[in-house]
């Protein structure tokens, strides 16, 4: 990763392994592409909360949406502090020490507000996260009605004021432990895509299953 980018603020720097942040924008696009979900926290009159959320990226900024009924939304409308992570976890990395047992991984935290995206721009953003879930898919699904499109909060945050952070490679021993007399390495994680199971329900026909899933 490149660390020629400055922290855009003092909260956003990283204090722990700093050689493993980047504040570079392509790299922190790069993790939030290959993400679904986010974690957004923000707090409210009842507490703190970190609520699990579908998200996708448009230039700087990360959009969410939801019911207009959602706890979550109606708290973030008025501009309320708050912060997002997208984790990926690669591996488990397994050390000769237990101190140094650590894990590989990609992840962003972004700091700022979202907004609300305005009736003119809804159901464009809403298209990006159709695109984002299933390229391709858009033109072939029944499109949002306008009683839909009310009943749905879309939210953007500015990308202004994130990090990344990654770790990859193997354990890092110290020295005197490289001696040590058990199996030391990485379990690697990554993503597994299984065959698509059609819907029974509704005609057979219709286009084709999504084979880009396997890579086909
Ligand atoms: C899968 C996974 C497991 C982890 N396990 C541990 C663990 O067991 N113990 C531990 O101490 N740390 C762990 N970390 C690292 C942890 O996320 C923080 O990076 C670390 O605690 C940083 O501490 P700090 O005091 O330097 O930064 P902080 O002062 O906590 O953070 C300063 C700023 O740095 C940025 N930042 C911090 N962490 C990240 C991050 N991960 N990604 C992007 N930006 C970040 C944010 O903008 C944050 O506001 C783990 C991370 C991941 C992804």
């Amino acid at each position: 990763m490149q660390t020629s980018f400055p922290p855009p603020s003092e909260r956003s720097r990283l204090r722990r392994l700093p050689a493993q942040a980047s504040y570079r924008p392509d790299d922190i696009e790069a993790i939030l592409d290959a993400a679904y979900l986010c974690h957004v926290a923000f707090a409210d009159g009842s507490g703190v909360h970190c609520i699990p959320t579908v998200c996708w990226r448009e230039g700087r900024h990360l959009y969410i949406h939801g019911s207009n009924g959602s706890r979550m939304l109606r708290s973030l409308l008025d501009g309320s502090p708050c912060c997002v992570t997208v984790t990926h976890l690669d591996g488990l990395v397994l050390a000769r020490s237990a101190f140094n047992h650590s894990m590989n991984y990609r992840s962003v935290v972004v700091h700022g507000a979202f907004e609300r995206v305005g009736d003119d721009a809804k159901a464009a953003a809403l298209d990006l996260l159709m695109d984002h879930i299933a390229p391709g898919r858009r033109p072939h699904v029944r499109p949002g009605d306008a009683t839909e499109l009310a009943a749905t909060t879309v939210l953007r945050m500015s990308l202004a004021e994130a990090s990344a952070k990654t770790r990859t490679g193997g354990p890092r021993d110290d020295a005197p432990d490289l001696g040590w007399d058990v199996w030391a390495g990485v379990l690697p994680f990554s993503q597994h895509r299984e065959a698509p199971r059609r819907d029974e329900d509704g005609p057979a026909s219709g286009t084709a299953e999504p084979s880009w899933w396997l890579g086909r």
